[in-house]
């Protein structure tokens, strides 16, 4: 029996690890993937905005994140497959036939990004799909590429790749663009830029590498093809809550429900970090919030 599991190895898990060790809980960390650190590793910019820890990239940032993380007490177990969640008992049961039990459960399993769930969008990953404009573009240089999406991180791909493509088609669903009003103006700037609104990608296409998008816009009663040769996806994010369905309270984007405590509506159940839908989804934000719920539990279980 241990006092807390929780459940995700990213920014807000690892910080509620870091407090429940602190603050004398015996702590158990089950993370999905071979290594820790989550959406950080996705991040090819420069991380700037976390006081007194400036990065040049996700990776080198959570180096130094993450430095404490091997001199603590609290047990870190990776590559783990849960195969079902019982949050009112507190019981997780894992693929590989362990069963692990504890009086809190903190859930801090984040977002991924959204699929489109078309033709292609798998099939042509490593080959043409774009995974990040600031990671990627010298490969993409002189060639014609395809963004998907309106919102900031769209906008974002679009203006890197605008500085070595020949052009750049962004297609977005809405009526207006949704990325910030600075990102719009750059867009509008861009001689290279062509928005498409109401628009959308119903297929990629290609053999071996991506070739074309089929595009179908809103008045026309047929798609068409446009050659292009990398396809950047950015249509946002969603929960990581399937596991929970059922059983946690979710808002109506599948986002865990909490209070100021991070608690969710669960007793002795705590939801932290960007799967609990903060206003500010960051890695600061994901700390406190580990932090928050480590200082909760550990006030229940005796003052400390
Ligand atoms: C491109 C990009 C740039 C960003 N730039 C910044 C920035 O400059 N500054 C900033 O503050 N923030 C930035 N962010 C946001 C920041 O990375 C997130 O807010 C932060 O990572 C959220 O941390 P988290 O721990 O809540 O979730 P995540 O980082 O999503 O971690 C969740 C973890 O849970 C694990 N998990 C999921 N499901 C399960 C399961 N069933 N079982 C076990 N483990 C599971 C995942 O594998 C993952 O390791 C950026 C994000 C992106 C994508």
């Amino acid at each position: 029996m241990n006092d807390v599991i929780i459940i995700g190895a990213g920014p807000a898990g690892l910080s509620a690890a870091l407090w429940c060790d602190e603050l004398g809980l015996d702590t158990i960390v089950l993370e999905q993937k071979q290594h820790t650190g989550g959406q950080l590793h996705t991040i090819y910019g420069a991380v700037e905005n976390y006081p007194g820890l400036r990065a040049n990239n996700g990776n080198e940032f959570f180096e130094r994140f993450s430095e404490r993380v091997s001199d603590a007490e609290f047990d870190l177990w990776t590559n783990v497959d849960i195969e079902s969640v019982d949050l009112k008992a507190k019981r997780v049961r894992l693929r590989s036939g362990e069963e692990l039990q504890s009086i809190s459960i903190i859930i801090a399993t984040g977002v991924r990004r959204r699929q489109l769930g078309i033709p292609g969008e798998n099939e042509f990953v490593g080959h043409g799909i774009i995974e990040s404009a600031s990671r990627d573009r010298n490969d993409f240089a002189g060639r014609d590429v395809c963004i998907i999406g309106g919102g900031d991180a769209a906008a974002e791909n679009a203006l890197l790749l605008a500085e070595v493509c020949p052009t750049v088609t962004l297609v977005h669903r809405g009526k207006t663009l949704r990325a910030r009003p600075t990102f719009v103006q750059q867009l509008q700037g861009q001689h290279c830029i062509t928005v498409f609104s109401e628009s959308v990608v119903s297929r990629i296409l290609g053999n071996h590498e991506v070739e074309a998008v089929e595009i179908l816009r809103k008045e026309a009663l047929k798609p068409f093809q446009m050659a292009v040769q990398g396809v950047v996806i950015r249509i946002g994010v969603e929960p990581n809550t399937e596991i929970f369905r059922e059983q946690l309270p979710l808002d109506n984007r599948g986002y865990a429900v909490v209070n100021s405590q991070q608690e969710t509506g669960v007793v002795n159940v705590f939801a932290i970090g960007d799967v609990s839908n903060p206003l500010a989804p960051t890695i600061s934000s994901a700390a406190g919030a580990g932090a928050t719920a480590a200082k909760v539990i550990a006030s229940r279980l005796g003052g400390r």
